[in-house]
């Protein structure tokens, strides 16, 4: 334990420590804190506070180059952002292809409380413009199909109609893309992915720098009880530490495998957006700094791909994506609008040869069965 409880908003790791103090950050495991008399300036009750969240959210502030509010799923930021921003009778536009369960609330629960939930698909989210929407959302690049939008374009003509602009940056993290600089009012993404990198916790949180939102979601997150654990927050912290180096690497490797998958005989179509060709490429050059680690392949039908993804010796037959090992699955098999030999791949750390080979060998297998 830290012999000193820091205060609230005190920058933790960048404080200089006692000697003799731990340099990993505090695990503050407690839900009461030492509370005599005067309340305020100090942790109080574990829903409200907790210094462990304040280091991960210092860190992701950094990042993001702006204030964050830390969540304990990537489903909760983005409950909180939303619930943020509307109120009954407002409309909001998210994307008909984007993560599926944003889909799910929005229109089994925030339609249900009088807000009206409109789609979109991606490619045409721009088409009728945004007037009469209290928020618009939007997902790039989408997942699972990784087509790409035009982020300053739309936070533009949405702001003009009176919109705030709420972007799911799960996909790129911010060391990809930064939408928050390109016009954006909030950023939210799923921690769970390759911020924790290691498969073993859950985490979101939310971005932004207008302080009425931020009071909002911070407001939510302690009566609505969406706190996130501080063991987890601990352990992303730790994921943090490693973001950009494992992000680089993977999205090299992406690179490669997506333009060798691209020229290989049993692949019938590669989505990736740093591919020359792509529909996305043109864009995501302009707006990305990496093109990102997920490769949307499809093979002949479906059981080409299961097999494919069964035989893959380095390929971790999962859902969920973002973690240090390479992991695959069929997006249909959630219902996904995608073609049954569609398989959406998640680019590891594993040495790229290595993994190659191994896609090229479950490659062909599966292909030359059929
Ligand atoms: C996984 C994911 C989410 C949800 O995150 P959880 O941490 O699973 O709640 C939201 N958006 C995108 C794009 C995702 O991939």
């Amino acid at each position: 334990m830290v012999g000193k409880m820091p205060k609230p908003g005190e920058l933790l790791h960048l404080r200089a420590l006692e000697k003799g103090a731990p340099v990993a950050p505090p695990l503050v495991q407690a839900s009461m804190f030492h509370l005599p008399g005067d309340p305020t300036g100090v942790p109080g009750y574990g829903r409200s506070e907790n210094p462990t969240w304040e280091v991960v959210e210092e860190a992701l502030a950094h990042l993001e180059a702006a204030s964050v509010a830390l969540f304990p799923s990537g489903m909760a930021a983005i409950t909180a952002a939303l619930v943020s921003c509307v109120e009954a009778g407002d409309r909001i536009l998210v994307p008909s292809d984007g993560y599926y369960a944003t889909r799910v609330l929005a229109e089994r629960f925030l339609a249900t409380l009088g807000v009206q939930v409109e789609m979109r698909p991606t490619v045409d989210f721009q088409n009728g413009g945004f007037d009469g929407f209290r928020v618009v959302f939007i997902e790039t690049p989408s997942n699972p199909g990784l087509d790409v939008i035009d982020i300053e374009a739309v936070s533009g003509s949405a702001h003009e109609a009176g919109a705030k602009v709420i972007v799911d940056n799960t996909t790129m993290t911010a060391f990809g893309q930064s939408p928050l600089e390109l016009g954006v009012d909030v950023v939210v993404a799923s921690d769970t992915k390759a911020p924790s990198g290691h498969s073993d916790l859950l985490m979101g949180h939310v971005a932004t720098n207008d302080d009425g939102i931020l009071g909002r979601v911070r407001e939510w997150r302690k009566f609505s009880g969406a706190i996130p654990g501080p063991s987890e927050a601990w352990l992303l912290h730790r994921g943090l530490q490693t973001l950009e180096v494992r992000f680089e690497r993977m999205c090299q490797s992406a690179e490669l495998l997506a333009a060798r998958l691209a020229a290989h005989d049993g692949v019938r179509l590669v989505r990736y957006p740093g591919l020359e060709g792509d529909p996305s490429h043109d864009l995501a050059k302009r707006q990305m700094a990496r093109f990102g680690f997920l490769i949307g392949l499809t093979l002949a039908d479906g059981e080409t791909a299961e097999r494919f993804i069964d035989r893959c010796r380095m390929l971790q037959p999962a859902t969920s994506f973002g973690g240090v090992h390479s992991s695959a699955e069929r997006r249909i098999r959630w219902g996904d609008d995608v073609a049954e030999g569609f398989v959406r791949l998640s680019v590891g750390c594993e040495p790229v040869e290595e993994l190659w080979s191994s896609i090229a060998d479950a490659l062909a297998e599966s292909v030359t069965e059929n």
